[in-house]
């Protein structure tokens, strides 16, 4: 990678992992200081595998030694100030590597992270109600290199879902959104369980007023 400069550290971290996840090589950010302005990237296997917890070789199920194998390969970010205007440069300090690299990466879980751009868009879809399966073409088609898979999918979707529900059931999230929300709403309780909604939207109670000569139902 020549030298080049960007405008912010997510910049230059991302231009760097696509950078190389091109020659097959998984880049992962081995340090990292904000105040120094520094960031300095490793290849996945940069790391030397530690034996956090005495297994020994009868006793470990899987083989994670083989992964690590404190492979040479270093690039350095590093920001600059110029007129209190910050931007940041690459250097290259190895492109080395003690391993096979270069190989497709499809497989690697680490190439199918989502992007927070693609995670945005998977949200707003969600939103609208677009199946899973139509999202993943739509990124696949949109985002050149999306590596997703069908379960990268469901699992974004699964964290949106926590994290819309907050720790609350659905039913009291349902009515926490139709309490801050833009609704009007009813709800009857029997033995503390809602025996009956009706909720609308403040807009649609108003399009009701003005337009109230043909109504057209779907129900459900
Ligand atoms: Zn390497």
């Amino acid at each position: 990678m020549q030298s080049y400069t960007f405008n912010t550290r997510e910049e230059l971290i991302s231009a760097v992992r696509d950078h190389y996840k091109q020659q097959g090589v998984v880049t992962t950010i081995k340090r990292s200081d904000s105040k120094k302005g520094k960031v300095i990237f490793g290849c996945d296997r940069s790391g030397k595998y530690r034996n956090r917890v005495s297994l020994t070789e009868d006793t470990r199920q899987r083989q994670t030694s083989t992964r690590l194998t404190e492979c040479p390969f270093e690039v350095k970010g590093k920001r600059q100030l110029v007129d209190g205007q910050e931007s940041w440069s690459v250097f290259v300090v190895s492109e080395e590597h003690n391993h096979e690299h270069g190989v497709n990466l499809i497989g690697h879980p680490y190439v199918r992270r989502l992007s927070s751009e693609e995670k945005t868009t998977i949200h707003s879809m969600s939103l609208s109600g677009i199946r899973p399966s139509q999202m993943l073409s739509y990124l696949k088609e949109e985002h050149g290199n999306c590596n997703a898979i069908r379960s990268t999918i469901y699992n974004e979707l699964t964290s949106i879902r926590l994290e819309v529900l907050d720790g609350r059931t659905a039913v009291d999230t349902l009515l926490h959104v139709l309490r801050n929300g833009p609704f009007e709403f009813q709800v009857d309780f029997r033995n503390g369980c809602i025996a009956n909604i009706f909720f609308s939207h403040k807009k649609s109670i108003e399009l009701c007023r003005r337009f109230s000569t043909v109504f057209l139902l779907d129900c459900t």
